[in-house]
């Protein structure tokens, strides 16, 4: 059986690199997109081919539409058509709202949103003519239930629940599912910049009384990216300790 071949978008660092190594686990071709981090991405490129998958580094910025398209081009050089495609590339600017300047709102919502279009647009047609197309949007808790300081952050991720209901429905009709993943708080660089008796209290108010792991959000991305999730489509699965419990 031909490997499947995955985007996966902020791929060189935290949840995306967790996301790339565990796809290699299952033999996939990986495109490990990232905007900045060269080396990084050179790394998760080794680690999904030590986990026993092939990868290519492409950079590519998810604001830039003309950048994804020439991502397609040099995936599709590569490995050929790609099945999966996940939006994770994220940023955070986190200011009380009062504060909020217009660049520092729309900054974050090209990123997640724009980003998200863009891609999901320029792989619309591959996932709609693959076997068993997956689209996985990562979201957040923070799209749920808002967070003081991310008024940005967290209308973004709401609009990736709703992008991803849409797409569920329009991609059915090729036999293709999207779906989303919605981490609580996860030990990447995003969290672990926060202060201490911030993420002290964050574990406190977690029943399962610690921050997640990246493996711990790509074992579900996998799960949702693999033939066995056939019959699940437009779901949100949280991964989050019982956070929102
Ligand atoms: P991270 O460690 O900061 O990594 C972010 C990744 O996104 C990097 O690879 C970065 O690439 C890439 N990126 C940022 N802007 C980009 C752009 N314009 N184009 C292409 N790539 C871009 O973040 P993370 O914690 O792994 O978060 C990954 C995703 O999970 C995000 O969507 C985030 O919102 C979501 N999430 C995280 C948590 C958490 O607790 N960590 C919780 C819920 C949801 P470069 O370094 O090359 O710029």
């Amino acid at each position: 059986m031909r490997p499947k071949t995955c985007v996966v978008t902020g791929a060189s660092k935290g949840i995306g690199r967790g996301i790339a190594e565990r796809f290699g686990a299952d033999g996939c071709e990986v495109v490990v997109n990232y905007r900045s981090s060269g080396e990084a991405a050179a790394e998760t490129v080794d680690r999904v081919e030590q986990a026993g998958g092939s990868a290519l580094a492409v950079q590519a910025d998810v604001t830039d539409l003309a950048a994804v398209e020439a991502m397609r081009d040099e995936a599709r050089d590569a490995f050929g058509s790609v099945d999966v495609l996940v939006n994770n590339a994220g940023i955070t600017q986190d200011v009380q709202f009062k504060e909020m300047s217009h660049e520092e709102w729309d900054v974050v919502l090209d990123v997640h949103l724009d980003g998200t279009f863009h891609c999901t647009r320029t792989f619309y047609d591959d996932l709609a003519a693959a076997e068993s197309g997956r689209l996985v949007n990562i979201s957040s808790i923070i799209g749920k239930e808002g967070n003081f300081g991310q008024a940005n952050y967290a209308t973004a991720k709401a609009g990736i629940f709703g992008f991803t209901r849409t797409l569920a429905q329009e991609l059915a009709r090729t036999g293709s599912t999207a779906n989303c993943v919605a981490p609580g708080f996860v030990r990447t660089a995003m969290v672990e910049e926060l202060p201490e008796e911030i993420k002290e209290t964050i574990r406190g108010d977690t029943p399962l009384g610690r921050l997640g792991t990246v493996e711990e959000i790509a074992e579900v991305v996998a799960f949702l990216a693999s033939d066995g999730s056939s019959f699940i489509t437009g779901e949100v699965i949280d991964v989050n300790g019982g956070k929102d419990l």
